[in-house]
């Protein structure tokens, strides 16, 4: 396809170095208006690939940087069409001129996601890797980063695009059956159609069934720190952050107002969020504190809840259990374990670590009972999980889809009601991989990219 040319900043302000990044047919055109090459030789001739020192003008002469360029052919683009990229001095000022001389030239600002749609549309990336891309970019953890690289190499892309693909053959079988009624499907192949409708729904639903951690790997986990007064709630922020972040005292109700710190445990990012102490108070902050602490414990998905060991469970403390029994994940901590043991945890938490927060000790067990609980313990970064809504709500589709397809067939419905599940199976995986989907959804898709990427 051939588009208007782009450019855009695609470095972040205050570097030494700014990339100005443009696409489209008149692109290395442009940029030979404004750049030229130190040896004289003029820009469009330089050989592709191969950075070339030169001076930056604006057309009317006015130098604006001495810097370096490099000229891509269509072929062998990010883009799927002519590059030039533009590496100069990080001055914000530079930068902005820059993109103007380029402006003036008929080149025009690129929206968020431009440069990567147009991969996508000219055929270089698939939508799962397109995807991938703006979760490589956004990653908080090596973790995250491996598995949107995997992802990005289009392992999971290409295998969905195969499995679609078994489908299409299947479903011109059916049809061939429901255009001719006189050709019965020999029972034989009604046996290996009815396998391979299985075997589909069974990979697409496993690959659904890595979204819920994947997306706790892309999106980190709110953990709210729950527990009565004084159990030491603060203190364990404290611990994990590796710095006095809260307040620490001995008296009850020190943190009235919610205090969050980002941690990374391995593979998992933490949003922790101290809370007030759970109990009833008069005092009209702290009141707004504890609701704000039962709201956080709500919303999170994960809840820590934090017990003092040294002393006999009280109902504070059996409401604050409660809480994280409705919670979708709870790790139990037992804290001041450096002091006798009082304390007895109810049956139903499979995760209690015992920890003293104040002398930091355990805080390795609890690490591992948080990544645990959270899924990512012993899990593979290599690209094999899914992270987004989108391409889980499109899995689920297909996997139920080709699931009823599987059983239509198997009661002997008629080819064409078996037709019609995995005609929907295969618009599923469609959207999954980009083959069919709708055009407000791609720019949708793209609009949640950074400009100049
Ligand atoms: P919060 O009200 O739950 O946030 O509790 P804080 O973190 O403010 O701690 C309350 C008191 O308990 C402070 O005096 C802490 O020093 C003390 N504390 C916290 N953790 C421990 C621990 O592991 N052992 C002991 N002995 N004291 C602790
Ligand atoms: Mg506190």
């Amino acid at each position: 396809m051939v588009f208007d040319t782009i450019a855009a900043i695609a470095t972040a302000p205050g570097g030494a170095i700014g990339i100005i990044r443009v696409s489209g047919q008149n692109a290395i055109q442009a940029v030979s208006q404004i750049f030229h090459p130190a040896n004289g030789i003029s820009f469009l001739n330089c050989p592709p690939r191969m950075l070339v020192y030169g001076t930056l003008s604006t057309r009317d002469g006015k130098i604006l940087d001495q810097c370096m360029a490099v000229r891509f052919l269509g072929d062998k683009t990010y883009t799927g069409e002519d590059m030039a990229e533009l590496q100069l001095h990080g001055s914000p000022a530079v930068l902005s001129e820059t993109l103007s001389a380029l402006f003036a030239l008929g080149v025009r600002q690129a929206n968020a996601g431009e440069f990567t749609r147009r991969a996508f549309l000219n055929g270089k990336l698939g939508l799962m890797e397109a995807e991938a891309v703006a979760d490589l970019i956004a990653a908080q953890t090596l973790e995250a980063a491996g598995n949107a690289a995997g992802q990005l190499s289009g392992t999971i892309g290409s295998h969905m695009a195969e499995i679609r693909q078994k489908l299409v053959a299947l479903s011109a079988h059916f049809l061939a059956v429901v255009d001719y009624p006189d050709e019965e499907i020999q029972p034989f192949q009604m046996q290996q159609m009815i396998q391979t409708l299985s075997e589909t729904a069974e990979k697409v639903r496993q690959l659904y069934d890595s979204y819920e951690t994947g997306r706790i790997l892309r999106e980190g986990l709110p953990c709210a720190i729950l527990g009565r007064p004084n159990v030491g709630k603060s203190t364990l922020l404290n611990a994990l952050a590796g710095f006095d972040r809260a307040i620490v005292t001995e008296i009850p109700g020190t943190t009235r107002d919610m205090i969050e710190e980002v941690v990374r445990i391995g593979a998992l990012c933490l949003r922790l969020q101290d809370t007030a102490g759970l109990r009833d108070t008069n005092d009209p902050v702290e009141k707004i504190g504890v609701e704000r602490a039962r709201l956080a414990a709500k919303n999170a998905g994960l809840v820590l809840a934090v017990i003092d060991g040294s002393q006999p469970l009280t109902d504070a403390d059996l409401d604050v259990l409660k809480q994280a029994s409705e919670s979708p994940r709870a790790v139990v901590v037992v804290n001041k374990c450096d002091k006798p043991t009082e304390v007895k945890i109810p049956e139903g938490f499979p995760y209690i670590v015992t920890i003293s927060a104040k002398q930091r000790v355990g805080l390795d067990k609890l690490k591992t009972a948080l990544l645990e609980c959270a899924g990512l313990s012993g899990a593979v970064f290599d690209g094999g999980m899914i992270t987004n809504a989108r391409q889980a709500e499109a899995l689920l589709r297909a996997a139920d889809a080709c699931k009823q397809a599987e059983e239509a067939a198997h009661i002997g419905f008629s080819p064409d009601a078996v037709l019609m599940d995995v005609e929907t199976a295969i618009a599923a995986l469609g959207e999954l991989t980009g083959q069919n989907v709708r055009e407000d959804i791609i720019s949708d898709i793209f609009r949640r990219f950074c400009v100049g990427k």
